[in-house]
């Protein structure tokens, strides 16, 4: 973190990531906006972290985005795929969440409206044996 705040090359630090590390000059591979606002975030985050920005901090690649960048379009009411009747495109990967809580608020939204559909099929055909 300290190299690409001093735009300057150095050597990779320890780390957990089971690949390895590379070092490299990441204000070489992003564009200027980008160096920018990385540089104003992490100052941002030192004044309300005091250590944030410090030598044992390390950069892992480039994330360009917390969640899936495209979503699988469902329809409103029933939750369903509008190209695939009976898919439920749910969570992140679908496009319907950014977080650990907002996949698991889709999830039962999903749960729900699966439940209501099998309800409603039920309705009729029921037998002592069904439950
Ligand atoms: C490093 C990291 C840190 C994060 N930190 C946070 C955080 O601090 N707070 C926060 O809110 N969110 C965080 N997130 C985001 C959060 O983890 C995800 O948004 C959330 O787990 C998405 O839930 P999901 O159920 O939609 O998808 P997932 O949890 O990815 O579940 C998808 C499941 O589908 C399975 N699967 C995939 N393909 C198939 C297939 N073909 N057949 C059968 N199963 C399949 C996968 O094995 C997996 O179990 C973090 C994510 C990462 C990667």
């Amino acid at each position: 973190m300290t190299d690409f705040l001093a735009k300057k090359s150095g050597p990779a630090l320890k780390s957990s990531c089971p690949s390895g590390v590379v070092a490299t000059r990441l204000d070489q591979l992003l564009p200027d906006a980008l160096n920018k606002a990385l540089g104003e975030s992490v100052q941002q985050f030192d004044r309300w972290m005091k250590g944030f920005i410090s030598d044992e901090a390390q950069f892992h690649g480039v994330e360009s985005r917390t969640s899936c960048p495209i979503r699988i379009t469902r329809d409103k009411a029933s939750l369903q795929s509008l190209s695939h009747k009976g898919l439920y495109p749910s969570g992140e990967g679908a496009g319907y969440a950014g977080g650990i809580t907002s996949a698991a608020c889709d999830g039962i939204a999903i749960a729900d409206v699966i439940a209501q559909e099998v309800a409603s099929r039920s309705i009729g055909h029921h037998s002592p044996h069904s439950s």
